[in-house]
């Protein structure tokens, strides 16, 4: 059973039926404490406007997201990437997000060479640590399936993410995100995440769905699919984790076309029996 003061919905979620004063609505008359909001909806209704909306309801957050695709080969791109960092960790700061969700970004076809583009991701997130820190927001580094690899990240496995920490040595500043979607299928995921241990600042979950017919867009609920949530939840609870479950469902053909209420109302039922 999950505590229901960890929930966290992610304002993705609902992206398509709900405005951001809609979305904050429906979390209110449901009792859902906590959300991560995304970055196009707050900009869109406005930094400041959202901040005080969310101060207003007391609603609290488990993180923004996303910033970062920093790995281009072409230096003046790659530092313009990481200036569009800086100002996603300031708005992640002005509405009081403790982190800030990473993408890495992917591998440059003018090279092809996924080494360098990792090597220069790493790079990237070390040239952002002085902001972070000055302005409070974790980076969390979240590692995608590697079915994204070309387009938005080189990070794919939570080991990868580890090695980053390591070599960072900013364990005060940047953590890691586990996203259930992007990483059940690792081999190596229960000893990572006990590796990882209270590098984990994020937790998300939703489902893999055996016919999964869109790499981005067709998540499914939580207990749908073929991910083992609770043990992914036991894993990260036996290293350390004890924040916000966070649910990131991006669902074209499915939840997307639904009532907000009705999609809340499972995912607080999928919470007590499929996490
Ligand atoms: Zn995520």
């Amino acid at each position: 059973m999950l505590d229901p003061a960890r929930l966290s919905i992610h304002q993705v979620t609902l992206l398509q039926q709900c405005s951001t004063p809609q979305f904050v609505d429906a979390l209110m008359r449901n009792g859902v404490p906590c959300t991560s909001v995304w970055r196009e909806k707050v900009r869109e209704y406005g930094v400041e406007q959202t901040a005080r909306l969310l101060a207003d309801n007391g609603v609290a957050l488990s993180g923004y997201c996303w910033g970062g695709l920093v790995t281009s080969p072409d230096r003046s791109e790659a530092a313009k990437a990481r200036d569009e960092v800086r100002r996603a960790l300031d708005e992640a700061a002005a509405v009081k997000a403790p982190c800030l969700v990473f993408v890495a970004g992917g591998v440059a076809p003018r090279d092809k060479n996924i080494a360098d583009a990792r090597a220069r991701a790493l790079d990237g997130v070390a040239e952002l640590i002085p902001h972070a820190r000055s302005v409070g927001v974790k980076i969390a580094l979240e590692p995608l399936h590697p079915m994204t690899c070309a387009t938005r990240s080189v990070l794919s496995t939570v080991k990868l993410a580890n090695a980053w920490c390591d070599s960072l040595s900013a364990e005060d500043i940047v953590g890691i995100a586990v996203d259930t979607y992007a990483v059940w299928w690792d081999p190596d995921i229960e000893a990572e995440i006990a590796r990882a241990g209270k590098r984990i600042c994020s937790f998300h979950v939703s489902d893999w769905l055996v016919d999964t017919q869109d790499l981005r867009f067709d998540r499914g609920m939580m207990g749908d699919g073929v991910i083992d949530l609770p043990a992914l939840r036991r894993w990260v609870e036996a290293a350390g984790y004890d924040g916000y479950v966070e649910v990131e469902i991006f669902s074209q053909r499915n939840w997307w076309q639904r009532d907000p209420d009705e999609v809340i109302g499972v995912i607080k039922d999928r919470m007590q029996t499929a996490v």
